[in-house]
């Protein structure tokens, strides 16, 4: 039996509705996954938290940057609120997902690019008064997150993810620098991802922490295309039983045992989340 940890799945999302679904799939695998359930927006705040403590896995609380066209200033009041009602839940592990998405053209107008700063700061503030780690969103934003870590925080370090890092090598060790660890996905089984699956192999094993993003972020074995889509081919539905596949795919181009890699992300998990540490399963 191999112990994986997916440090970025969106449990609660509908695609999981219901929940039976996702038990069958976490079950159907001889596995075991434990996930760490991001929080997007205040109106989930409850949900992440029941589910992580009805099924037995971690979350997080933050407001994502696609939310923040619609989250009021008031949120943050609310976030702080919940983070200080729940510091002492063993099962909160982390401030996020929080972070910049300068790749929709629909957040890219001036004031949202703003909003986005200012709900990204605001979180890195509560993060460092709460003492908790951060799950980071950095899609076509790394050098703008990079530089939110190092104005709130210049000679401390941070300790967290950058969730879904698809970056350069030197993006990546400019992470690495200032104590986050790394997240890889679905993205890196796409024999085409090339510079991505290059990385993967090649960044020291202690960078790298497993995640799925279920239900986003489908590994290369459940993308449908176009034309397989119209064909009327069902798609896949993502879900963290995948992270396993995912481990091996990465094992292998590393060439390393699946046993090895589960291991060393496992710790590595442990060190960028440290409260994982209180939970009896792990
Ligand atoms: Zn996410």
């Amino acid at each position: 039996m191999i112990f994986w940890i997916d440090t970025h799945c969106h449990l609660d999302a509908p695609d999981f509705w219901p929940l039976a679904h996702t038990r069958q799939a976490l079950v159907a695998t001889e596995n075991i996954v434990y996930c760490v359930i991001p929080a997007i927006h205040v109106a989930n705040f409850d949900a992440v938290r029941n589910l992580a403590h009805s099924q037995n896995h971690s979350y997080a609380l933050g407001i994502h940057p696609l939310s923040v066209a619609h989250a009021h200033d008031d949120d943050v009041a609310i976030l702080d609120a919940t983070l200080n009602q729940y510091q002492d839940d063993e099962r909160l592990v982390a401030v996020g997902e929080i972070g910049l998405d300068f790749f929709d053209p629909a957040l890219n107008t001036d004031l949202l690019c703003e909003r986005q700063e200012f709900f990204f700061h605001e979180q890195l503030k509560l993060a460092r008064r709460y003492r908790l780690p951060v799950l980071l969103h950095t899609r076509k934003s790394v050098d703008h997150v990079l530089q939110g870590l190092r104005r709130e925080a210049p000679a401390l370090g941070w300790r967290g993810i950058a969730h879904a890092f698809n970056g350069s090598w030197q993006q990546a060790t400019a992470f690495l620098d200032v104590g986050l660890k790394l997240g890889f996905g679905g993205a890196l089984t796409y024999p085409r991802a090339l510079h991505l699956r290059q990385l993967a192999t090649a960044l020291p094993l202690s960078a790298m922490v497993l995640e799925t993003d279920a239900p986003d972020m489908p590994p290369q074995w459940l993308y449908k295309t176009a034309a397989q889509r119209a064909a009327r081919e069902p798609q896949g539905i993502n879900s963290p039983a995948e992270l396993p596949r995912i481990g091996m795919e990465l094992a292998a181009l590393r060439a390393i045992s699946a046993d090895d890699l589960a291991k060393a992300t496992t710790h590595n998990a442990l060190q960028a989340l440290p409260k994982l540490v209180d939970i009896d399963q792990i």
